[in-house]
């Protein structure tokens, strides 16, 4: 039977073969292991093999196993739909941010930064894709948006995240990562300094680094299958499409 440990490997294999194939640098694409609804010893398991970044998606779920993980060293990235009423419990836990979508959240979440901590990692999240429902800015209001962040000091803006339709064929995957890698160079030439492209998962992370992706936000190829929702939990809809 697969374990954490071999999927894991095999991702990373995975990962390794894309770079090659497509000349990516050494060292170019970080591993984000998306443990949204997995428990806590899954994630121990996946840390005893050497995993250092994980993603969660729904706050209080993640903040149980924050706490409970205290003593690994692991940089937690927020990827889920952000609530007004929950930027506080992000920016005192999270190293990153990958969802930011409109001014009021960076403001909160600048302004509930803990000063103790390093300022907060933030992603853009862009709907380069018009006809998904998901959430994100359009490509032409990232700019203004980006623009701001110089006056916000608790947050640090890296770059762009996406999430697009999924589909299987491999030229089409790699539409909506070409946009967004095209974004963030017309962004680099506005002077504005961004690194990083977080995009592609379980199903299109090859696709996703042949177009340039800093980091792969991986689920289901470590973990299994997601069969079940956590108990029910308002910040959980984003993945029901209930959403707009
Ligand atoms: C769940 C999720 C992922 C991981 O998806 P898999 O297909 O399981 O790899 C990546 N990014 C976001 C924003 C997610 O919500």
């Amino acid at each position: 039977m697969d374990t954490i440990k071999t999927r894991l490997a095999g991702v990373r294999q995975q990962i390794e073969t894309a770079m090659q194939t497509y000349g990516r640098d050494q060292g170019s694409v970080v591993l984000l292991a998306v443990s949204k609804t997995r428990p806590v010893d899954d994630i121990l398991d996946a840390v005893r093999a050497g995993q250092r970044s994980f993603g969660e998606n729904y706050p209080q779920e993640a903040l149980e196993k924050i706490q409970s993980l205290r003593r690994e060293p692991i940089e937690w990235h927020f990827i889920g739909r952000i609530q007004s009423n929950k930027t506080r419990l992000i920016a005192e836990n999270f190293h990153w941010v990958h969802s930011v979508d409109s001014l009021k959240q960076a403001q909160r979440l600048n302004n509930q930064r803990p000063p103790q901590l390093p300022p907060l990692n933030i992603c853009l999240q862009i709907k380069v894709d018009p006809e998904t429902t998901k959430g994100g800015l359009s490509p032409s209001e990232a700019g203004a948006l980006a623009v701001c962040f110089s006056s916000l000091p608790r947050l640090r803006l890296r770059g762009l995240m996406t999430l697009p339709a999924p589909t299987t064929d491999p030229r089409a995957q790699r539409l909506p990562f070409r946009k967004l890698r095209l974004l963030l160079q017309h962004l680099n030439r506005q002077g504005l300094d961004m690194d990083t492209l977080s995009m592609g998962m379980s199903g299109d992370l090859e696709a996703a680094i042949a177009e340039g992706s800093t980091i792969v936000r991986v689920g289901t190829a470590i973990f299994g299958r997601r069969d079940s929702q956590p108990s029910f939990d308002p910040d959980n809809l984003q993945h029901q499409n209930l959403k707009e």
